[in-house]
């Protein structure tokens, strides 16, 4: 990103939308990979000691459900808040101790692998291909969202089972 723009003029700022493709990696042992580029809506500001980069990155990954295992697309919306500083002035303590701190040098900075781990940062813990995905068989592997299988299910549905840990509470 060119930011000579702004580089020298506290208070100057400009909004920009970039694109940029990643390669696929792995998260718990899975791949993941990017079904679409991923998108940065950011508006830089000179705030007089860095250069604040801000917005909403967005992007679609391919995963498999970590119920069903089959493979769909997730859509991600995430804030990105960044600051940058000069290599120059590297001592710099911030006022702001929540906002994170690179830096940068000459002009430009270079947000890629910053968006990139960004994007990894936000992945949830487990991926949902719907919110009631039925899973597969514990017993005989069938994928249950298809169609159910024959195997005799004698465990106690979680929700019921909570509800009964409730009532002998209540007792
Ligand atoms: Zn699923
Ligand atoms: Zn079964």
């Amino acid at each position: 990103m060119d930011i000579s723009s702004i580089r020298d003029t506290e208070g100057a700022g400009f909004q920009t939308v970039v694109s940029a493709n990643f390669p696929p990696f792995h998260s718990a042992g899975e791949e993941i990979r990017y079904h679409q580029p991923v998108t940065a809506e950011l508006e830089f500001t000179n705030t007089g000691k860095l250069i604040l980069a801000q917005g909403l990155i967005n992007t679609v990954l391919t995963v498999a459900c970590s119920r069903c295992l089959e493979p769909f697309n997730l859509e991600l919306t995430m804030p990105f808040r960044l600051g940058y500083c000069e290599n120059r002035e590297q001592d710099f303590d911030p006022l702001d101790q929540d906002l994170e701190i690179r830096t940068f040098d000459g002009n430009f900075i270079d947000i890629g692998p910053d968006v990139e781990e960004t994007v990894i940062l936000s992945l949830p813990m487990k991926f949902m291909c719907s919110p009631d995905c039925r899973g597969l068989c514990a017993q005989c592997g069938q994928n249950l969202n298809i169609q159910p299988c024959d195997c005799k299910h004698e465990q106690i549905d979680p929700r019921l089972a909570i509800l009964r840990e409730f009532l002998d509470q209540q007792q």
